[in-house]
């Protein structure tokens, strides 16, 4: 059974698609979405050989070697213009490794019209990527698994600027303030207040008041919530 974080992430992808997930481990979710009768083909990308073993054994043993292909490569490399890849995936990584991934290889985005990120930290690298790349919100959305909070956000072609709020936060999350939303962000805050004041007897160097600096806007922010 797919994960909820996963499935969450599956309930994104339009049908009919055409799917590339990257650094997809065991191939879990382009399995499913074959299953589901969601996307038409799905290639499953691996940088490392062990996980890329585990998507080819995995793919083979659900029977769908026809659907999904699995590909050792480097992040979006794992794509060629043959593959007509309408919509990619990127799961279970952090904020800045999947915005270095979309960053890395531009032309692969080419043919893309969706991207259905789940960042499990620095969600804000992938929002800025978006924005200075011709990407728009279309969705968020934050859940709870296993005592983990994750948020998942789907982009489509377009133009947007947020705000730092909205960059940190999630333009739609910080409106709905779903439960996991104010838990996580609750969290955040009494993080920061303790980093705050384990430094507040430092030496004052130029990057320690920067420090404080940031740390305090961030706790303005966040208790404005
Ligand atoms: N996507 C799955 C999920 O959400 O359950 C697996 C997440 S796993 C924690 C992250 C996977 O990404 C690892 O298997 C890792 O090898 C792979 N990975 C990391 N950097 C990558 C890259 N640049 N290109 C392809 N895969 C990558």
């Amino acid at each position: 059974k797919l994960s909820e974080r996963l499935a969450a992430v599956a309930s994104f992808v339009p049908t009919g698609s055409t799917v590339a997930d990257i650094g997809s481990d065991h191939a879990y979710l382009p399995c499913y979405l074959i299953h589901q009768k969601i996307a038409t083909h799905a290639i499953a990308g691996e940088v490392v050989k062990g996980p890329y073993e585990s998507a080819r054994s995995q793919v083979q043993q659900e029977g769908l070697t026809n659907q999904v292909t699995v590909r050792l490569a480097d992040g979006l490399q794992a794509i060629t213009p043959e593959d007509q890849v309408d919509t990619i995936t990127i799961a279970g990584m952090g904020g800045p490794l999947i915005a270095s991934i979309l960053a890395k290889t531009p032309s692969a985005l080419t043919n893309v019209t969706r991207l259905i990120l789940q960042p499990n930290i620095h969600a804000r690298a992938i929002r800025e990527w978006a924005m200075h790349n011709g990407f728009a919100i279309l969705d968020e959305m934050i859940m709870e698994e296993d005592d983990k909070i994750y948020e998942v956000i789907v982009l489509q072609r377009g133009e947007m600027t947020l705000t730092e709020k909205q960059l940190l936060f999630g333009p739609l999350l910080s409106e709905r303030k779903a439960p996991a939303f104010i838990k996580k962000w609750q969290g955040e805050l009494a993080q920061w207040h303790k980093i705050l004041e384990a430094i507040a007897q430092a030496e004052n160097t130029t990057a320690m008041i920067e420090k404080r600096k940031e740390l305090q806007y961030k706790i303005e922010m966040a208790e404005a919530i």
